[in-house]
């Protein structure tokens, strides 16, 4: 499932080639997504000019001026720029045409991903409402996590999967960013000391950092690629590594289920 770095990867690769285009056309093969593509999308999208390529989460924001183009790839998503026409594939089921003969295809087998249109501010949509702080932005430091987990017994791992908390810290990240820390994934969040919330805010941000530059390194052009920014497997510390040894104390790192998810953690490390 592609996850907030995947996302800002696809984010910073897409953008030179669409930024300041207009649309000219959009061909949508199959608008069963998560919710149905709007029927009017050609319509309403086309002479219209992108004028910022932002993220918010998991979500794509083209913005228009007027309105917003919003995508998320859901489980199985993954965006492509072509240059001019090239051979549809099985799941390739939307094209955005832009005036550089561009194109920004939508791939997705799974179709729990979305296309969405939003007139005015992307921000009051349903599904953004409501949404946490940007794990990247100012908004996310030690004292706001401090002050959002008193009185909170749930274990910080949950904790910060939590989106109405913080967005897009999945169950990898969160696994990692906690051994940077040297947090046990159990610990109760309202007991965390100023100074332990401040070192995870940082490990949180050196965590995502790490995956994005991981992704764009594997990944310098957009252009006829298959769209998919490689995850940063190679560089797991703790996550999906029960048995083999702690990186920086050589015990054998555990595994535990917390809500439903593997977390994975060094008990010589995470206190
Ligand atoms: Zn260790």
């Amino acid at each position: 499932m592609p996850e907030l770095p995947e996302v800002e990867t696809t984010r910073r690769g897409i953008e030179p080639h669409i930024l300041g285009r207009k649309i000219t056309g959009v061909i949508v093969r199959d608008a069963r997504l998560r919710w149905p593509v709007p029927k009017r999308l050609a319509a309403m999208l086309a002479g219209k000019t992108v004028k910022r390529v932002r993220r918010r989460a998991k979500y794509l924001l083209l913005d228009c001026g007027d309105g917003t183009l919003i995508i998320h790839l859901g489980m199985s998503g993954s965006l492509r720029v072509l240059n001019g026409d090239e051979p549809v594939r099985p799941h390739d089921h939307i094209d955005v045409l832009f005036d550089n003969n561009a194109r920004l295809r939508l791939r997705d087998p799974r179709r729990f991903g979305a296309v969405l249109w939003q007139p005015g501010e992307p921000e009051r949509h349903k599904l953004l409402e409501h949404l946490g702080v940007e794990p990247l932005g100012d908004e996310f430091n030690g004292e706001y996590l401090h002050r959002a987990s008193r009185g909170r017994s749930v274990p910080i791992k949950q904790f910060l999967m939590n989106h109405a908390v913080v967005v897009g810290v999945g169950n990898i990240y969160a696994s990692e960013a906690l051994f940077r820390a040297g947090i046990h994934p159990r610990t109760a969040a309202g007991r965390l000391s100023p100074e332990r919330c401040e070192r995870l805010v940082q490990a949180v941000r050196a965590t995502l950092d790490a995956a994005i530059l991981a992704g764009g390194s594997t990944l310098r052009d957009f252009v006829n690629t298959e769209g998919k920014p490689g995850y940063f497997q190679d560089q797991r510390l703790v996550y999906d590594r029960a048995g083999e040894p702690c990186r920086v104390c050589a015990k054998p790192i555990r595994t535990i289920r917390q809500g439903q998810r593997s977390s994975f953690y060094c008990p010589g490390c995470q206190k």
